[in-house]
């Protein structure tokens, strides 16, 4: 059986999207595809972290109660899809009983298809040029095409060097496949990095290119909950 490094686990609340403010079930991933400037997240195998079997993992986290209560097992990272031979074993073992939400940056569609059928949630992200250094637009097509009839929202982050070439173009990619779209302004010390202004006019600029957008931060940072 494939094992993967797992950088934590733990019960918290969702604090981004449409879904901000339920109970889940977060597995943090080793690793990630991309190196985005504006993350802030460890997902590296520099400090602590659990390699495990699929069921080593579903025993620990059934021993430690984690599955009562929660609305949905988030998978997050780092990229969760790079461990998808993992996930195949892995997402079986939950029965179907408990919802998956897969919080991905959407770049690997021959991975989720792999495990597709076991999610329930697409937290999507679309990454700019202007913070990946990259562009993935194409990519990030192909990654919602394979997803299209899925419960899926797009999340992008942005920061004072968006650009209004790149605003128009993510929400050209959300209209398209009939996503809901969350802007999201980056955070640091939990509060917004850009100012109230700026933000407003993002989401102007936005919604008049695609009107199913909204803003909506990281509210667990707000509320300084990890
Ligand atoms: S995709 Fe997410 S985890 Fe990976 S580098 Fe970018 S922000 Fe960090």
């Amino acid at each position: 059986m494939h094992r993967a490094k797992i950088k934590e686990y733990f019960v918290s609340v969702q604090g981004e999207g449409p879904y901000v403010g339920y109970r889940q079930l977060f597995i943090r991933f080793c690793g990630c595809n991309l190196n985005c400037a504006y993350c802030d997240t460890d997902f590296s195998v520099s400090g602590d972290y659990f390699e495990l079997s699929p069921i080593e993992l579903f025993n620990l986290l059934n021993e430690e109660k984690m599955f009562r209560n929660i609305h949905s097992v988030s998978l997050t990272g780092g990229e969760p899809l790079m461990h998808v031979d993992f996930l195949k074993d892995f997402l079986p073992l939950l029965g179907g009983k408990i919802p998956v939400y897969l919080e991905t940056n959407a770049t690997l569609p021959e991975k989720l298809k792999e495990i597709l059928e076991f999610v329930y949630i697409i937290s999507a992200d679309i990454k700019s040029p202007s913070s990946s250094g990259q562009n993935l637009f194409d990519v990030h097509e192909k990654f919602f095409e394979v997803c299209r009839d899925k419960n899926v929202f797009i999340k992008f982050v942005f920061d004072n060097n968006v650009t209004d070439l790149e605003l128009k173009k993510v929400c050209e990619i959300a209209k398209k496949f009939n996503f809901e779209l969350i802007l999201s302004p980056v955070m640091k010390n939990n509060k917004p990095l850009v100012d109230a202004l700026f933000m407003q006019k993002v989401l102007e600029s936005a919604v008049s290119f695609y009107s199913k957008t909204r803003l909506i931060p990281q509210v667990h940072k707000l509320l300084d909950i990890e």
